[in-house]
């Protein structure tokens, strides 16, 4: 009989954990895109401006008008585990910002060509810094890698390039530039509705530095959110829109607070149009969407999808937002009961208004 050998267990290389570890963060250009726009709003931004190159592949643009970076934080702003935000565990359970991990522009920067051009205010100029596998790294050869000073706006300019070019079958899972286009305008025009008070911008550029490219997505800031949303999606929308809202209510112990804008029986999409957050932060849930299903069913005919927008505010204590690399999945306690209760808050605002109507066209 032959011999069965053990293989030999051997360490990774240290830029290969990384990239690795980079790519349960970083799946596309939209989940970079994401944890840049949590960033700027993080950073108190009014103003996110967002500038694209074949789906992201080639450039992802973030220009906001936030806090900006101090320049004694740039060596350490791509290290891993560096954040301004979380210093310790107990802070996990107040969190009140979209980033704690420090994990976002590390990754990036293991997977792409980053560089940062950043003023706060009480700096007199701006500071470019270009990083690569976490640390600094010099803009062109023979230059050194340490920050220089540049003309800039208040606020950070975040530069990604040539995602994934050093991972090649991440890159060629990905479809096509026009396809994470898609997903990239879905994150923005989310992100929009929900902060509807800030004003934001997405176009796509064929040459960074040619032409005044018409932006896809643009909102003013400072509307409504029933505004944004007649904006982003038509305003025969946003007239078939009612408002639901669950207050205080005392099915669980703790406070929770739910707004929905949900569409009525006239509008009827293809597909089911679920702009879901939970403590502000863009999530899926498998639950949710059934649930909404579920209240549709017998309002809809079959085939037909509705409009939801609902954004959960919950006790931070009562959610996990660690349970997936990407925080996109998110926990939270009693979420059966409060999924629920929200159900039947919209069966009967959607009940109520068709009654009323009902009730108009008989008189
Ligand atoms: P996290 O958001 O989890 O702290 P990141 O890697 O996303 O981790 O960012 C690291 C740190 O860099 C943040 O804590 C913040 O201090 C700073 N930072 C990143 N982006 C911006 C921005 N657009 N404006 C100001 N500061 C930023
Ligand atoms: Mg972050």
């Amino acid at each position: 009989a032959t011999e069965i050998l053990p293989a030999t267990i051997r360490r990774l290389e240290e830029s290969l954990i990384n990239r690795i570890a980079a790519g349960e963060i970083i799946h596309r250009p939209a989940s970079a895109l994401k944890e840049l726009l949590e960033n700027a709003l993080d950073a108190g931004a009014t103003s996110i401006k967002v500038t694209v190159k074949d789906g992201g592949l080639k450039l992802l643009q973030i220009q906001d008008n936030g806090s900006g970076i101090r320049k004694a934080d740039l060596p350490i702003l791509c290290e891993r585990f560096t954040t301004s935000k979380l210093s310790t565990f107990q802070d996990i359970s107040s969190l009140t910002t979209y980033g704690f991990r420090g994990e976002a522009l590390a990754s990036i920067s293991h997977v792409a060509h980053l560089s940062v051009v950043t003023k706060t205010r009480s700096e007199s100029c701006a500071w470019r810094a270009c990083y690569a596998d976490g640390v600094l790294t010099p803009p062109k050869p023979g230059q050194t890698a340490d920050p220089k000073p540049c003309a800039g706006n208040d606020g950070t300019l975040l530069t990604v390039e040539d995602l994934f070019y050093n991972t090649p079958t991440r890159l060629a899972a990905l479809r096509s530039g026009a396809d994470e286009y898609k997903r990239i305008l879905d994150v923005v025009t989310h992100y929009a509705v929900h902060n509807s008070s800030i004003s934001f911008q997405c176009k796509k550029v064929h040459f960074i530095l040619v032409g005044q490219a018409q932006a896809d997505v643009t909102t003013p800031g400072g509307s409504s959110v029933v505004q944004t949303v007649g904006l982003l999606y038509g305003n025969t929308l946003s007239k078939d829109l009612i408002t639901v809202t669950v207050d205080k209510t005392k099915v669980t112990e703790s406070l929770w607070r739910a707004d929905a804008l949900i569409s009525n029986a006239n509008h009827q999409s293809k597909k089911l149009v679920l702009l879901l957050f939970i403590n502000n932060r863009l999530v899926d849930s498998s639950r949710v969407r059934r649930a909404v299903e579920g209240v549709y069913a017998g309002i809809l005919p079959k085939g037909a999808s509705p409009f939801v927008y609902l954004s959960l505010l919950l006790d931070p204590k009562d959610v996990d937002p660690n349970v997936h690399p990407t925080k996109k999945e998110v926990h939270f306690l009693n979420e059966e009961a409060i999924i629920e209760c929200i159900s039947d808050h919209m069966q009967s605002a959607l009940v109520k208004q068709s009654s009323s109507r009902t009730f108009e066209t008989q008189t």
